[in-house]
């Protein structure tokens, strides 16, 4: 059987859903879409319009694919195309929307929505074999990343490709964080083994703003509507012991990144605790030196603000791109573990330099993401043995100003004594000569737990 869909999208479409109903008998083995749309690509420059369906059974959702290049998924029993989840193809009401991200002037696309469906099933995939080696384990610190895409997405990375690429940068752990879908999982998870954790994820992609939730192997909804706000999301995430991160809040937006720049007013923080401040390579760019300064100032603000840090792999990385990881002190190398040390923001980001750090006043001794009473303190940062390139510096800063730097050397310490207030804050950076970061801490806080939010 066939349906077809037939309209036309215009400036006013962007931002909003695009709905289409059909209902399907009982005894469907297979849904096939083809979404195409003309013209495709007009663009402005190399800029292509963004339109992606989503599908929606008896029983919620069923995918995305948040890619322009293929809008022809298939849905079976056992098996779906990259993006989807298969199950049962129950009878009943289904839709298939639009998800309008972006529609370039002057407008104007002609859409085209074909649904078919037969009684036959596709063949379930063959399992994949886990990866050899067995991970890191115990309490220690754990290096890793916490945002990636595959070809589930818009990624170009087989899942395969994605996990080899994060074994050979030697991560403890690596997120799966595919634009609303987590369709990959199972194949990644089945890959996996015991050699590295994963951390199941999803990158909540709205047209105001991009959210990693982390933790979670279910989908989690990433539409604003029926009276549904990101801040409501955002608390029932946090209560289901998942973190929520705003992802990469300065962005560039429209056109260029149309829906990457944070501009939910609810969420400024609101209840988001975690912001990532360095995305992808380390540019002087607005993007990431924006984060780290929105870091600090909701710091300044009072609240419990963790730092993360993403990859944002979509591909192999090229030539020359310095990009930063994650590293997290836990009490096992487990996803239950790792979540609570992201938590806390027991963590740094670094692209290479390893350390390690602490504040101690009023008889206690705390490192990141901790808090200790005001008054005098002593903080005290040591740098790993390792190689270090000639021109950083490490720095201590008291709520983001520095107070205290010297050059980086292997083995070597920096140690300060300061007065703090209650609602003071410290944390450490590297940065070279032309003063690009290099890396940051997470802060450790003054004051007593209910001085801040
Ligand atoms: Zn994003
Ligand atoms: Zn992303």
């Amino acid at each position: 059987m066939t349906l077809t869909f037939t309209g036309q999208l215009g400036l006013d479409h962007m931002g909003t859903h695009v709905p289409h109903g059909f209902i399907l008998p009982e005894g469907v083995g297979t849904l096939r879409l083809r979404f195409t749309h003309d013209p495709a690509h007009p663009g402005s420059g190399d800029i292509p319009h963004q339109l992606s369906i989503s599908v929606y059974g008896p029983n919620g959702a069923r995918g995305t694919r948040h890619n322009n290049a293929d809008q022809s998924p298939a849905i079976s029993t056992h098996h779906a195309s990259p993006g989807y989840l298969p199950g049962k193809i129950e009878a009943g009401e289904w839709r298939v929307e639009i998800d309008v991200h972006r529609i370039l002037p002057p407008g104007g696309v002609t859409y085209r929505i074909e649904v078919m469906w037969n009684v036959e099933e596709l063949p379930a995939p063959e399992t994949p074999q886990p990866q050899f080696g067995e991970r890191k384990r115990g309490a220690g610190w754990y290096k890793g990343d916490l945002h990636g895409h595959t070809l589930h997405s818009d990624g170009r990375l087989t899942v395969e490709e994605y996990l080899n690429y994060s074994l050979e940068r030697g991560f403890d752990f690596v997120a799966l964080t595919d634009h609303n879908t987590t369709s990959a999982l199972p194949e990644l998870l089945s890959r996996a083994g015991e050699a590295i954790t994963i951390i199941p994820g999803e990158e909540l992609t709205t047209y105001n703003g991009h959210a990693l939730v982390l933790g979670t192997p279910d989908w989690v909804d990433w539409t604003v509507r029926d009276g549904h706000t990101m801040g409501a999301r955002a608390r029932e995430i946090a209560e289901d012991g998942k973190v929520f991160v705003i992802a990469h809040p300065k962005s560039e937006g429209h056109p260029f990144c149309t829906g990457c720049r944070w501009a939910f007013a609810d969420l400024l923080p609101g209840v988001a605790r975690h912001v990532e401040v360095w995305n992808g390579p380390w540019t002087p760019c607005p993007k990431n030196p924006g984060g780290v300064a929105l870091f600090y100032q909701w710091l300044n603000q009072g609240y419990r603000m963790v730092a993360t840090c993403g990859t944002d792999t979509h591909r192999l990385a090229g030539e020359g791109q310095r990009f930063g990881f994650n590293v997290i002190r836990a009490e096992d190398n487990t996803l239950a573990a790792l979540l609570d040390g992201l938590r806390t923001g027991e963590s740094y980001i670094t692209s290479g330099p390893l350390l390690a750090a602490r504040a101690s006043g009023s008889g206690q001794s705390v490192t990141f993401g901790d808090c200790l009473p005001e008054g005098e303190i002593t903080a005290t940062c040591v740098l790993d043995d390792s190689d270090l390139a000639d021109d950083l510096t490490l720095s201590l800063t008291h709520c983001g100003t520095v107070i205290a730097s010297a050059s980086c050397a292997s083995g070597m310490e920096l140690t300060e004594t300061l007065s703090t207030s209650s609602g003071d804050w410290i944390t450490w950076e590297i940065r070279d000569r032309a003063g690009q970061l290099h890396m940051i801490t997470n802060a450790i806080r003054f004051g007593g737990e209910s001085a801040w939010r």
